[in-house]
């Protein structure tokens, strides 16, 4: 079976816009709908076509691929052999409201069941030390979620009792009535698409089925996590309805500052003072790190701002791959206040560099001479 051109089965040019494919998609969506072609399989295909080109089309990462490798560069997954009837979950975005019209999920088995429905993913933001980061930690967070009902198991009727069938829907969840060429479907108002309403209400829920609480959970920080990223903890999130699973609890990390570290990637910067005799001469400094101070020599004639490289000290990859380095700057100290012997010291060799230095001057404006000479020989 030959496969046609995604650009060309939405009618779209290659360059096409994401408002554009979008709109070419509902056009054909809303043509080819099976509902309004009862029986017609060509339309059917086309339907299935055009879905399959916008569930491509319309993730710009799958778009990519299409783009470089045409079929092949999308392997499995919903443009692979065959129909993934899940594109279509997000089909009532598209139509704007107009999903629930045409009654979707219903429609080849697949996308938006009505029913049980999955508990919501929950975001909990964690603030650490810039020290427990370094190091890993372990914290107990409470989390508020919301459960199912012990006392009615999430049916939210009394002990005793159970939902009866809607009145209004006759248990469908859905109201249908005519309206110029369509039947339209309506989520039932009454049971909100359940089929079934509670007529004695559980004590605990009001009948909700679902109660507030607050759940205390130990997390695991691992070392070298940085501010941003996030630890998903499955099942931890809100209870679904009846017989779906949970949502999924998602951790995200903020790492405070450090007074010394700055951190780029698995890399930690700082900087120190040394003073002037240390760098002319040498010498050895104590420089933070996360594993407690450490010497750092000073090679003589080291300019101030000069970076040293102190390998393997910078911090722990997240993902277990080794650490990061330790660059740190060292600056040289001007003292603010001198006593009156440092003071005559300096200006002793103040006035034995200033006079070398004046003659450096001297010597370098000398050999630039010739220099400026030759320059007149040639454009002069
Ligand atoms: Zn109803
Ligand atoms: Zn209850």
């Amino acid at each position: 079976m030959t496969r046609r051109d995604y650009y060309e089965v939405l009618g779209v040019e290659r360059s096409a816009t994401e408002q554009e494919i979008k709109s070419a998609y509902r056009k054909l969506a809303l043509k080819y709908h099976p509902d309004r072609r009862p029986g017609d399989k060509d339309a059917e295909e086309r339907f299935k076509e055009a879905a399959e080109a916008y569930a491509v089309l319309a993730d710009p990462e799958k778009r990519g691929a299409y783009d470089r490798f045409g079929h092949a560069g999308l392997g499995g997954g919903a443009a692979g052999p065959g129909f993934d009837p899940t594109i279509f979950a997000d089909f009532g975005d598209i139509l704007g409201g107009l999903g629930d019209f045409f009654g979707f999920g219903d429609l080849f088995g697949g996308g938006r069941r009505r029913g049980p429905h999955r508990g919501a993913d929950l975001r909990y933001d964690l603030e650490v030390t810039f020290d427990e980061s370094a190091r890993g930690t372990e914290t107990t967070i409470q989390v508020p979620r919301e459960e199912t009902c012990e006392s009615c198991r999430g049916s939210g009727s009394a002990a005793g009792s159970g939902p009866e069938v809607c009145r209004q829907c006759g248990g469908q969840g859905q109201v249908r009535y005519q309206q110029g060429f369509f039947t339209v479907a309506r989520t039932c108002g009454m049971c909100h698409g359940t089929g079934r309403v509670i007529t004695k209400p559980c004590g605990s829920c009001r009948g909700s089925g679902r109660v507030a609480r607050e759940r205390k959970l130990t997390v695991k920080i691992p070392a070298g996590i940085a501010t941003g990223q996030r630890m998903r903890l499955v099942g931890e999130g809100e209870h679904g309805g009846p017989g779906a699973p949970p949502g999924d609890l998602y951790v995200v990390v903020h790492v405070g500052e450090h007074p010394f570290f700055k951190r780029d990637g698995d890399d930690l910067y700082g900087e120190v003072t040394a003073s002037y005799p240390c760098l002319v001469l040498g010498g050895r400094l104590k420089v933070p790190s996360l594993d407690g101070e450490q010497n750092l020599d000073v090679p003589a004639g080291t300019a101030s701002g000069t970076a040293f490289r102190l390998k393997g000290q910078g911090m722990p990859n997240v993902s277990g791959r080794g650490r990061g380095d330790l660059y740190v700057q060292v600056r040289v100290d001007v003292p603010r206040k001198l006593t009156r012997e440092q003071r005559k010291l300096v200006e002793a060799l103040g006035q034995t560099m200033d006079s070398e230095h004046a003659e450096r001057v001297e010597r370098d404006a000398d050999a630039e001479k010739p220099f400026f000479e030759r320059v007149k020989d040639i454009f002069g």
